[in-house]
């Protein structure tokens, strides 16, 4: 890193502040974690570790007794309709003495481990946000590697808790991205729109210009801190990284504290393996995390994200007064409410009207999605589960306008009508998903369940190669399909034009082929 700079952006200016010490990365480096990611697989694979990517977990297991027993892959070929097709392969089970649940933000599992042993009670609800994140190839001229910005104000309002950030790549490289509090009350607003928004403002517009868009993903990032992190022991297993809840929002990292809880409960699990006992519940592992230094640093910072829910000018007061006056040690802790209980009714919030994509420096959903990495295999159970089916209209549409439809940064969700307007209904393309988990949090009614999909959804083969790698990788993907048509569709892929799918010699039809550089892992 060789320069920070924090600004704030009016519609049409801006102006620098000072750097809050937590943005402060001067001793750090900018990386690809996608890259990071690999090298650690590599070497985790040399020491005789097994990966099995592209079999998510999909439910727990459980000894009679209660206590983890391990994990359960889900069975693949499963039709639309609920029924096994030719390509059927049951699901695995993986057991252990041990289970550790690393799922990052909104763990799918780990909700289900919140219920069955109360990991939640006591402690504050969690609070997200929404990262929306893209890659991009930019003019050599503007390359400076090494520089870091953020920004916070426009576009969004000052009642709304976000803003962006920048990282200069080595390569001629830009990752850029914009966070939005899913504590958000106008259920009008598009954090989609708000990110392709902001790029388009004149301090940052011309970074973009010139370049190209490589890639896409949208992740949630969990925002509570020290007060909403959960119980994180329990009979056969414990909770590490961001599915604990680790992040440390005012530095937007957790990269390092998901590293050091991990690493801790390895530590605090290896003498159990050796034991006859086969799943004792980890209790040292809570007590390494507490008096580690992740513990101490979550505590010191635990009251500035919660400030903000006054709005920017006063949280931005409170947190210069908490980290220079009471340096994280105020005797008291603010507390949260979950974010699916703050919009406010459609009729009661300002309508924002969001500008047309001019498809230079800002884009539509369809396009980023395309970009995005994901793929489906099309015919799948929908992974995007509503409980109660009356839910989206008679209460989503008639009191909030359906912000399903603006906070899916992928279009999943549609209110689609009769030609004549009647008969609204929500339709789900649920193969355009990015897995941000937003709808799993936002909804307000708490009415949609993100489950796993089959094989991950994600492209998880190009998923761990590089930019080349996967542009080779797809071409040779394609070259499978003898039929030039899909060759054909390919090159228009790889040049950015674009088949949305393509159908391979054998009848299969997959989804968008991504370029593996999506989620949290961009
Ligand atoms: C937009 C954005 C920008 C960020 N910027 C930074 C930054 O600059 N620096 C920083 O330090 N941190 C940053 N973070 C936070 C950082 O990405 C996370 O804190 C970190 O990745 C958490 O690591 P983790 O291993 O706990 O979870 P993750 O990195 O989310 O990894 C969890 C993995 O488990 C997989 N998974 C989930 N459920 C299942 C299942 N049921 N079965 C199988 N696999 C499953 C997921 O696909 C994923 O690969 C950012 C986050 C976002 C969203
Ligand atoms: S459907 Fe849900 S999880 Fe998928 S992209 Fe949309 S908001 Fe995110």
């Amino acid at each position: 890193m060789t320069q920070d700079k924090f600004i704030f952006l009016t519609e049409k200016g801006s102006f620098g502040l000072p750097t809050p010490p937590q943005m402060h990365n001067k001793g750090n480096y900018i990386i690809s974690l996608g890259n990071f990611c690999r090298w650690l697989g590599e070497q985790a694979e040399a020491l005789g570790v097994e990966i099995y990517p592209g079999f998510p977990a999909a439910g727990v297991l459980y000894h009679e007794d209660g206590s983890v027993r391990g994990v359960a892959t889900g069975d693949m070929g499963i039709g639309k309709d609920g029924e096994k097709t030719d390509g059927f392969m049951p699901g695995m089970d993986l057991v252990a003495k041990q289970t550790i649940f690393a799922e990052g933000c909104r763990g799918h599992l780990t909700k289900t481990l919140f219920e069955q042993f109360d990991l939640r009670e006591g402690k504050d609800p969690q609070t997200y946000a929404i990262g929306i994140k893209e890659l991009w190839d930019i003019e050599p001229e503007k390359s400076k590697p090494g520089t870091v910005w953020h920004s916070v104000g426009w576009p969004l309002s000052t009642d709304t808790y976000g803003g962006s950030f920048l990282y200069h790549l080595k390569g001629n490289q830009v990752a850029v991205g914009y966070v939005v509090g899913l504590d958000y009350s106008n259920p009008h607003l598009s954090p989609f729109e708000e990110f392709q928004r902001f790029k388009t403002h004149p301090a940052v517009r011309d970074v973009f210009e010139g370049g190209r868009r490589v890639s896409y993903g949208a992740r949630a990032l969990n925002e509570g801190g020290f007060q909403s992190v959960p119980k994180l022991t329990f009979a056969g297993g414990c909770l590490v990284g961001c599915t604990a809840g680790f992040l440390n929002v005012p530095k937007i990292k957790g990269t390092h504290t998901a590293m050091k809880s991990g690493m801790l409960a390895a530590e605090a699990v290896f003498d159990m393996l050796a034991s006859a006992t086969p799943a004792a519940e980890p209790k040292n592992y809570a007590e390494k995390i507490e008096s580690s230094w992740l513990w101490a640093e979550l505590y010191k910072v635990r009251n500035i994200r919660p400030a903000f829910a006054k709005g920017l000018w006063l949280g931005m007061g409170y947190a210069a007064l908490d980290t220079y006056l009471f340096r994280g040690k105020a005797p008291w802790t603010f507390h949260h409410h979950s974010d699916h209980t703050s919009l406010k009714p459609a009729s009661e919030a300002p309508v924002i009207t969001y500008p047309k994509p001019d498809n230079i420096v800002s884009f539509d959903r369809n396009s980023s999605v395309y970009l995005s990495g994901t793929n489906h295999e099309e015919n799948q159970p929908v992974h995007l589960q509503l409980i109660d089916t009356t839910v989206p209209v008679a209460h989503n549409l008639a009191i909030y306008d359906s912000p399903e439809q603006r906070y899916c940064p992928a279009g999943v969700y549609e209110i689609v009508r009769e030609d004549d307007g009647s008969n609204p209904r929500l339709q789900i393309n649920a193969q355009n998903c990015v897995h941000c988990k937003t709808c799993d949090i936002k909804d307000p009614t708490q009415n949609i369940r993100w489950v796993t999909p089959e094989g991950g959804g994600g492209d998880l083969e190009a998923a761990a190669l590089s930019w080349e790698q996967a542009v080779e990788h797809f071409a040779n993907s394609v070259a499978v399909c003898s039929n030039g048509a899909h060759l054909e569709r390919a090159n228009d892929y790889l040049e950015g034009r674009s088949a949305r799918r393509c159908e391979y010699e054998d009848g299969s039809r997959r989804g968008r082929r991504g370029l593996g550089l999506g989620g949290s892992k961009l």
